[in-house]
């Protein structure tokens, strides 16, 4: 009997996880689910993050001294990040242009919109923010009562110890300078970047350094140190082979785990968040639907057309099953290598460059994402944004997708920061906090298959893009 495909093996994992916790949670067994079965889902993404960080250094040193000459790395470098930027900005539009039509904010009944307009201004008042769209709710006296009323509610609203611990983090951001996003690219320490996930930047800016230095170094003293670190690549996908293997298994841990967290014992509230928030969500999913099943292919048929788009999703779907349930485009960056070099045939020294550095810095979901979320955000409160503040969403949803980290929550996270370059209330992430697991497991597809797609891209540019010859090959990881 021919053995099943993983990516359907990782999807059967998947899906009995959730029928899993639903039954548990139905039969009050959702604290033995968390305590006993989760715990494997936490073991699968430190196993795969564990690798991501070296992974990251070793294949852009490895990449850069394959490509040989500064001239076409410098070449390469200069496309690869127009494409990524280019992508980013097209999904941010999209974004934008979705929320402004379907106006999810808007389909929430008016008079809690009214109230959530003016909990804004007393919160806007508070932190002296002129307030652009020149109404004003607080003085309407049709209002004062809601007023009073509202005053308490929206302080115990701001003592929600989550968000408050979420926006700790974003504050430190917000504080410093305007160069200081540039300051923290360069580490003073090497070690420290590559113990702290979140300082990934950190690591590539090392590791284009090293790369570069090592292009101009004698032959005999660069060659052993390139043998090495191919060695090392080596040795790290092999280990990512060997907990592929385990990787149905951890994945139903995984979804077992997550989806109990987010039930409890109790199946019915979650549809009823769900259902509150549901335009929202569908809003987000429509646009990342639009970028996986209009954009991408778009992009394929236009410049890459070597490959159908279907060959291309095939090629990629363990990679985009394992985003799904990670969460986390660093935890799949393993995968994704493996697959863009296996099964689409790209070259090596075009993975090694283009991908982890994809991880990192290209987040398509994750600010298509935040576009929706701040917008809608605003509707909710009745706040116009006007087309300047519009604008100013679409150049901070790009910074914030490129500084979030690629793990699971990092976007919204980095929310907290386009939130306030509109003005707006930061701690607004509470709000959407309930369904943000969901869409992150979503938008987190759409990351990985944006590098995916600008990587082939590359690849036909450079002429090393092989899909041909491995066209009859079974799809591996
Ligand atoms: N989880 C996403 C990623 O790793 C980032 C985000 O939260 O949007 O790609």
């Amino acid at each position: 009997m021919k053995k099943l495909a993983l990516h359907w093996q990782i999807i059967i994992g998947l899906v009995l996880g959730i029928i899993w916790a639903i039954l548990s949670s139905k039969l009050g067994w959702s604290q033995f689910t968390i305590g006993w079965i989760a715990p494997f889902g936490t073991i699968f993404i430190n196993l795969l993050k564990l690798i991501a960080v070296p992974l990251v250094l070793f294949s852009i040193i490895n990449g850069v001294s394959n490509i040989g000459d500064p001239s076409s790395l410098g070449r390469m470098g200069g496309k690869t990040l127009l494409a990524y930027l280019i992508t980013t900005i097209l999904a941010v539009s999209l974004g934008l242009v979705l929320v402004n039509v379907i106006k999810p904010g808007k389909l929430i009944d008016e008079q809690s919109r009214i109230d959530n307009r003016i909990s804004y201004e007393l919160w806007a008042g508070s932190q002296n923010l002129e307030i652009k769209d020149g109404v004003n709710y607080l003085h309407d006296p049709k209002f004062l009562d809601r007023a009073e009323r509202i005053s308490d509610l929206s302080r115990s609203e701001l003592k929600d110890a989550t968000v408050n611990e979420k926006m700790n983090t974003a504050n430190q951001a917000k504080e410093a300078g305007p160069l200081q996003p540039l300051v923290d690219i360069v580490p003073d320490n090497i070690f420290k970047s590559l113990a702290d996930n979140g300082l990934m930047l950190q690591v590539i800016f090392f590791a284009l350094f090293f790369g570069i230095s090592l292009l101009f170094i004698p032959d005999e003293k660069s060659k052993p140190v390139e043998a090495f670190i191919d060695g090392v690549m080596e040795v790290f996908l092999k280990m990512v082979a060997l907990i592929m293997k385990a990787a149905p298994f951890f994945v139903f841990a995984l979804l077992a785990g997550v989806v109990s967290k987010m039930a409890g014992d109790d199946i019915g509230k979650v549809v009823e968040i769900f259902k509150g928030l549901s335009w929202y969500s569908l809003t987000v999913m429509l646009g990342l639907g639009l970028m996986i099943f209009v954009v991408y292919p778009a992009i394929f048929k236009m410049f890459i057309r070597v490959i159908s788009y279907f060959g291309f999703f095939k090629a990629m779907s363990p990679a985009q099953t394992l985003a799904f349930s990670t969460s986390s485009s660093a935890a799949t960056l393993p995968v994704t290598m493996e697959c863009v070099e296996d099964n689409l045939g790209v070259d090596k020294k075009i993975t090694s460059f283009v991908l982890p550095i994809g991880a990192t810095v290209n987040m398509d979901g994750t600010c298509l994402y935040q576009a929706v979320a701040v917008v809608f955000l605003a509707q909710l409160h009745m706040i116009d944004l006007t087309i300047a503040q519009q604008l100013t969403i679409v150049l901070t949803a790009t910074l914030a997708s490129i500084g979030s980290a690629a793990v699971p929550s990092a976007g919204l996270v980095m929310l907290i920061i386009v939130l306030q370059s509109v003005g707006l209330n930061p701690a607004w992430i509470g709000i959407i906090l309930p369904v943000d697991r969901i869409l992150d497991m979503m938008r987190t597809v759409v990351n990985v298959t944006g590098d995916a797609t600008v990587c082939s891209l590359i690849a036909k540019s450079e002429g090393m893009l092989n899909y041909q010859e491995q066209k009859e090959k079974e799809v591996t990881v």
